[in-house]
């Protein structure tokens, strides 16, 4: 395995890390709370939650809208978010910052603007077997609805992509590359790059999906050339009801908006309306401004950490973690790529997944049990469900630890 990015900086202080996040200090069924359920979401540090309580207690108003102390100040927040995200993913203008809900809607708006607009019946979008419904089902609506032809990357059984049916599946047909770069079934980490490059090369367009990778590994937008990049806060240490679409200027300054009503116009008019320039022109409607605000305080707190010294921390505990795993009898790992982060999805002979899940939640261990919204991930497994330990920066090898002994002791009681 190989780490995305590895820092120069001194490792992380776990236990200092764990006292910002006050969550995790509780029992469960009597049980210390062993959270390893990150891949779903993620908790929130104390920075995050004070920077919220604060807004709503001081400058709770709407944006763009008032003349008064309060709207302003909300505002210069609001707008001052913008700009820490744009550098936390290294995107060249604030106005190729949308804030939208979240992944999902990131995913939707490009299928709904970029993809509806521009695409004529018979082009091809290109996914992968691993993705998320998320970054599936948009394009089959699209299919059944203008006529665009959906491809799909297969993938081995380890869970990699496999690039040559990548490359053969690349044509003069291919209009966009839809693509995550870290699968929340798997844990695979997809050689992003490479493929941006390969895309480009035949003229189509990329979106990538950083719901999983956002919170695990360095994103520099224009490093990679992405044209469209889409994640969720709740994914990293931020609150839900808020994500980002990265776009390239121009990709967003040609597309049209795909919600109409305040905010993203210029002048409404019953003879013409004209709408508003970037990135407000995709921003219908009062947005998640509390959430926008948490959203910089989450990037904030994680720049200050390092990503590159999360990403290393991570990668040595997902080491102990399956070393720790492979030991259970009878537990089979599925997602085993060269390139992984994060994840252990994992099923056990002779135990359902529900069961499994059940008892582990009566010690206080939380983790997923199902299909994690990739059910053809699971058809390609031959399984109908996994159990999912998906680790952040606030594991430790405790964590670990009593996940190993729970499951022990629900495999004894469940055989
Ligand atoms: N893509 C991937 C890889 C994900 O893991 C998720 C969330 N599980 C999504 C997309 C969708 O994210 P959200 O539900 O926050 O919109």
């Amino acid at each position: 395995m190989t780490v995305v990015a590895i820092s120069k900086q001194k490792g992380l202080d776990v236990e200092r890390i764990r006292a910002d996040f006050p969550v995790l200090d509780q029992k469960v069924s009597g049980h210390p709370l062993v959270y390893l359920d990150n891949g779903a979401s993620t908790q929130k540090p104390s920075q995050v939650i004070d920077v919220i309580k604060y807004f709503y207690e001081n400058d709770n108003s709407n944006v763009h809208r008032g003349i008064h102390t309060l709207s302003q100040r909300a505002t210069d927040r609001f707008e001052g978010a913008r700009k820490t995200v744009q550098h936390f993913i290294n995107a060249k203008s604030e106005a190729e910052i949308i804030f939208t809900s979240g992944t999902t809607e990131s995913i939707n708006l490009v299928a709904h603007s970029f993809v509806r607009s521009s695409f004529a019946a018979g082009d091809e979008v290109l996914i992968s077997a691993m993705e998320h419904h998320s970054n599936i089902v948009p394009w089959q609506m699209l299919e059944q609805q203008i006529g665009i032809k959906l491809k799909v990357i297969p993938i081995n059984d380890k869970g990699e992509l496999l690039y040559e049916e990548f490359e053969n599946l690349l044509s003069e047909k291919t209009k966009l590359l839809a693509i995550t770069q870290l699968s929340n079934a798997l844990g695979t980490i997809t050689p992003l790059k490479k493929m941006i490059d390969a895309a480009h090369a035949v003229g189509a367009k990329v979106l990538v999906d950083g719901a999983q990778a956002i919170a695990h590994t360095d994103v520099d937008v224009q490093a990679l050339d992405c044209d469209f990049y889409a994640f969720s806060g709740h994914k990293i240490f931020s609150p839900t009801g808020v994500g980002v679409l990265y776009g390239k200027r121009a990709l967003l300054d040609a597309m049209p908006p795909y919600k109409g009503g305040g905010d993203m116009i210029k002048v409404v008019s019953f003879s013409g309306t004209e709408f508003n320039e970037l990135p407000y022109k995709f921003e219908a409607g009062t947005p998640n401004i509390a959430g926008v605000i948490g959203l910089a305080a989450g990037l904030d707190y994680v720049s200050e950490i390092g990503i590159g010294v999360i990403a290393e921390y991570e990668h040595e505990l997902l080491e102990y973690a399956t070393d720790k795993m492979l030991a259970i009898e009878g537990l089979r790992i599925i997602g085993t790529a060269a390139e992984k982060a994060s994840i252990i999805s994992f099923e056990i002979d002779g135990v359902h997944a529900s069961d499994l899940g059940t008892l582990l939640d009566s010690q206080g261990v939380a983790i997923r049990v199902g299909h994690h919204c990739a059910m053809p991930v699971m058809e390609f497994f031959g399984v109908s469900a996994t159990t999912r330990a998906s680790l952040a920066f606030y594991n430790n090898k405790a964590d670990i630890d009593a996940l190993v002994a729970a499951v022990n002791k629900a495999v004894s009681m469940l055989r």
